[in-house]
């Protein structure tokens, strides 16, 4: 069976075979031939690594943990993608994500392939020790296929700048004299990071938002009143008038783009739920997100769970059931956690006429269309969660150049770069019947053909 972003290209590839402007050069069953290819190539990995990690715990066993690296496709550039600690973590998840970045790379013009790691754990679970242990063992285990011009990883859930630090620098005690700056991206600063590149992802995901509805509407709003379009209309309902929003996910993208919502003045939006692994806050008149930062900073990354340690705080909020955030009647919704937090059995609950995917994949390919046929906006992934990416691409420069950029200089940059592609994407997608998410998907299955065809792979 056809991986979950195996399926989106076979249909972008199906919307495109009989537009012949697309890879003219070939008709009949030579074009037949070609697509069949690029849904092959498209849909398979290059290289998928299982290794099992020896790890001596502190209390004196030895395990042998599951990791691996999936190299997905490389026409772009270098393999490039997060590495993930997470106890659900199995091939088939780390293929997709793996794919996933191939097409987002794509999609952004950023000179990469696509990969994913992951290593099967709980990192709460383990000891600073052990996770320094597993680590580095990661990267003995697959020092060969990792390097600045091979395939480069990140931080994903479950790992920061720490673990990039841990892994870079053994990276570099395994290849002695040769470049390392730019093995590892999402680095602390002192070890080569690039500013900006914590934030990148959350302040990315806002700014699709913000840009949509403020910049892109507004600039565009004649065209907009008289579009018959069913997402033309969601968007436009959502403009001119104060948008409350809910956040799932309060780690390092849902708090940043809380934030980023806290402080913006474009656009009049207020954060009025926000959830993690063990409550729903919620407050009509908007929640103290710089409170909320501040609390989970001293706790652990957890939001508070009792109404002492809301009132110690000085925060106002209802506690409710984690899921709840889901459910609740705002005007946006925001998925900043895992994957698969929509799907068909809970869709019908979601009352949010536009949703943005902070996270990779949180609603599944069943609920998608449901919302889609309703006229529901969703930002898909692949073009709201790029930052994370676009900013590693900065700071994998940087290292190349041993220059760095200032923080202002980096968010100019990553909001310019996501402009750039929603610019190209959103007129096709406001004046045609197919969801953002599959206008995205025709367009980055275009450049990689393109690509691919130069490249001789077609024939
Ligand atoms: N893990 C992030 C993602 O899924 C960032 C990857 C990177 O910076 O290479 O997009």
């Amino acid at each position: 069976m056809a991986s979950k972003y195996g399926e989106i290209v076979e249909e972008s590839l199906n919307a495109l075979l009989n537009d012949t402007s697309f890879l003219p050069n070939f008709s009949g069953d030579e074009r037949k031939n070609a697509f069949t290819s690029l849904e092959s190539i498209l849909s398979t990995p290059n290289q998928i690594q299982k290794s099992f990690l020896r790890v001596p715990l502190e209390n004196g066993k030895i395990l042998r943990i599951p990791a691996f690296r999936v190299q997905h496709n490389n026409a772009v550039g270098p393999y490039k993608g997060g590495i993930r600690f997470h106890e659900t973590v199995e091939e088939d998840e780390v293929i997709n994500l793996a794919t996933l970045m191939t097409l987002k790379n794509a999609l952004h013009d950023v000179p990469f392939g696509g990969g994913k790691g992951g290593v099967v754990i709980n990192p709460r679970e383990f000891s600073e020790k052990e996770l320094h242990t597993i680590s580095k063992t990661y990267v003995q285990n697959f020092s060969d296929i990792l390097g600045p011009d091979k395939d480069i990883p990140a931080p994903d859930v479950g790992t920061g700048e720490r673990e990039m630090d841990w892994m870079m620098g053994e990276f570099k005690n395994i290849h002695p004299g040769r470049p390392y700056r730019g093995s590892f991206t999402g680095k602390s600063q002192m070890n080569g990071g690039s500013l900006g590149r914590r934030e990148a992802t959350g302040k990315g995901v806002y700014f699709t938002l913000r840009y949509m509805i403020h910049n892109f509407i507004n600039e565009n709003e004649g065209w907009f009143k008289e579009n018959e379009n069913r997402f033309a209309k969601t968007a436009l309902n959502h403009t001119k008038r104060e948008l409350t929003i809910g956040i799932q996910g309060f780690g390092n993208v849902g708090s940043v783009a809380a934030l980023e919502s806290y402080q913006c003045n474009y656009l009049n939006t207020k954060v009025v739920a926000v959830s993690d692994r063990n409550v729903t806050l919620y407050n009509g008149d908007g929640l103290d997100i710089e409170a909320l930062v501040d609390f989970t900073s001293k706790h652990n990354g957890d939001l508070p769970t009792t109404k002492e340690a809301l009132s110690q705080n000085g925060i106002k909020a209802d506690i409710q059931d984690r899921a709840d955030v889901l459910y609740l009647d705002t005007d946006v919704l925001i998925l900043a956690a895992l994957e698969d937090q929509i799907h068909e059995d809970n869709v019908d609950k979601v009352k949010a006429r536009m949703i943005v995917e902070g996270a990779n994949g949180p609603i599944t390919l069943g609920a998608d269309r449901k919302l889609s046929d309703e006229g529901v906006l969703v930002i898909p992934d692949i073009l709201a969660n790029a930052g994370g990416v676009i900013v590693s691409y900065f700071e994998w420069l940087q290292g190349r150049e041993t220059q760095f950029y200032s923080e202002e200089e980096v968010s100019t940059m990553l909001f310019k770069k996501m402009k750039e592609t929603m610019d190209e994407i959103f007129p096709q997608f406001f004046s045609d019947p197919f969801p953002l998410r599959q206008n995205c998907y025709i367009h980055t299955v275009m450049k990689l053909s393109d690509i691919m065809y130069r490249h001789g792979k077609l024939y």
